[in-house]
């Protein structure tokens, strides 16, 4: 399918159908439709066939989705850049990509970045520019349709180039996940992710594909059960996509249950280890609604494979003691297993898991040493493909992939991807602070926290202040979700036979 071609269409048939329901405003197809077209005509004509990137920066306002699709009208790729980025990172993005534009959608970035446009003048040109865009600007092929930012070992984050080939290959997929075609034409999908994490184009892609309407939840609402179950029982959604953390959150409270949301078809989950335990739980609560794990990292666009957990597969794994699988691949995909001499494993045998297909990225922007280190192309059934390393281990049994944590430092920490060498590197970057090492608490093959060892001058503060003082500067380089839960300062960081910092043993002193 071709994204664009089919909103186009959604708008033609069902132009009055609400395409975008925040709490705060909706758009039809038919606005979503002529408000991008506008937009996108604006920029082609100010910016030409330049490919530069264009960064859009907000949350969860229906407008994201209006400049979303303007830029890659125009024929230009869009970096979404969530408002709960610390701004240091967000200025560590838009210098490498230096884009002529930057779309400010919901808060603020001037007067640091010359060339953004506010919301208010967002709506002007849109809303009066009547011309279409011509398809002739639009992205295509292997033309960059967004770019996602991800944590990156060195402390700032590395972006992860999308084609149009690899969203629509995805889409056509995606759009069968949980239910078929037809079930998903019109239904209604929660949208959890900001827009600036690849879980959130299952949802959002997903949605305009099938002429559905797409709810996002605010990050307001995420953190007040009472608004955020009033926001889930009105949206009555059909399409549930999250991470298994935000489900678990939410199945804390005994409210969430199929009462709640009657009309729930499927869960569709990514990102993280999907237990039992939550499985069990989900199953109990909302009897009628199917339970998809899907996996993939951001690299290989959303997701790679699928599996439903049925009851029958969920009782043989806890029986067994398993872990669930993260699904068979989807079509044009090769999910094979290799040592770490790059040969494929046979069936059984652990390794790290490497993705060959149609959707997978042709790299990070600006960054060819990263991209050669974890990109190459492959042949499959006579076709070449591009094949991404993806630091998973994991083993295949009976066609299915089964993840088995990671072969580096990468952590998922309530379904965000860290790369403790990040929040390292951002720690020394504060005075008080010599030497860092970040160390995950791991329970039931899940990251549950993050404890920090830290060497460096105290000054006169107790552990407690010192600790405090940390976590708040840390507030100004990274997001909330890197920040270690606890600061420990210790008098030297402990070292292994090879002189390496010893993170097992200091992983053995959180446990
Ligand atoms: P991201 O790029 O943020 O989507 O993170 C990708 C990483 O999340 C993968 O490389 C895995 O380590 C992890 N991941 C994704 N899906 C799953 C899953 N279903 N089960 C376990 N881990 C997963």
């Amino acid at each position: 399918m071709d994204i664009l071609e089919q909103i186009g269409w959604m708008a033609e048939k069902f132009g009055e159908r609400t395409a975008i329901k925040s709490s705060q405003e909706s758009l039809t197809y038919a606005e979503l439709e002529r408000y991008s077209d506008g937009l996108a005509a604006w920029i082609h004509r100010r910016y030409g066939d330049s490919k530069i990137p264009v960064i859009v920066y907000g949350h969860k306002s229906p407008w994201m989705i209006v400049c979303f699709l303007a830029c890659v009208k125009a024929g230009k790729a869009y970096c979404p850049q969530d408002i709960s980025i610390p701004k240091v990172r967000v200025f560590d993005t838009v210098r490498s990509v230096e884009p002529e534009l930057v779309f400010v959608v919901e808060g603020e970035l001037e007067p640091q970045i010359g060339k953004c446009l506010g919301l208010k003048e967002i709506k002007k040109i849109a809303e009066n520019t009547e011309e279409k865009s011509c398809k002739e600007w639009w992205v295509k092929g292997d033309d960059t349709y967004y770019i996602i930012f991800t944590s990156g070992s060195t402390g700032k984050p590395k972006g992860v180039q999308i084609t149009a080939d690899c969203l629509n290959h995805y889409l056509d997929w995606s759009v069968t996940l949980g239910g078929g075609r037809e079930e998903k034409e019109g239904a209604y999908f929660l949208n959890q992710a900001p827009f600036s994490f690849d879980l959130s184009v299952m949802d959002l892609y997903t949605s305009l594909a099938s002429g559905g309407t797409l709810f996002p939840m605010e990050k307001e609402l995420q953190s007040d059960y009472g608004r955020m179950f009033a926001f889930l029982e009105q949206a009555d959604i059909n399409f549930w996509v999250s991470t298994p953390s935000f489900v678990d959150m939410c199945l804390s409270d005994r409210k969430f249950n199929q009462a709640l949301l009657p009309k729930l078809q499927a869960f569709l989950f990514c990102g993280e280890v999907l237990t039992t335990s939550t499985v069990w739980n989900l199953m109990e609560r909302f009897p009628d609604a199917k339970i998809i794990n899907t996996y993939g990292p951001t690299e290989s666009t959303v997701a790679v494979s699928d599996v439903e957990i049925t009851k029958k597969l969920l009782q043989d794994i806890s029986a067994a003691g398993g872990t669930l699988p993260v699904g068979c691949e989807k079509k044009n995909t090769f999910l094979e297993i290799w040592d770490e001499d790059g040969k494929p494993l046979p069936d059984g045998k652990q390794g790290e898991i490497i993705i060959i297909g149609d959707t997978v990225s042709t790299g990070y922007y600006g960054r060819p040493e990263l991209t050669e280190k974890a990109f190459f192309t492959c042949e499959r059934k006579g076709k070449n493909y591009r094949a991404y390393r993806t630091g998973d281990a994991g083993y295949k049994k009976d066609g299915q992939l089964y993840y088995n944590g990671r072969i580096d430092l990468q952590v998922k920490l309530h379904g965000y991807r860290i790369e403790i060498e990040d929040i390292e590197n951002n720690m020394v970057r504060l005075p008080q602070i010599r030497q860092a090492v970040v160390v995950p608490n791991i329970r039931e093959g899940k990251v549950k926290s993050l404890t920090a060892f830290v060497t460096g001058d105290m000054g006169s503060q107790t552990p407690l202040e010192f600790s405090q003082k940390v976590k708040q500067d840390l507030k100004e380089l990274i997001p909330t979700y890197m920040i270690p839960k606890k600061i420990r300062h210790i008098d030297s960081i402990p070292m292994n036979p090879h002189g390496k910092a010893d993170r097992k043993y200091l992983g053995g002193l959180v446990g």
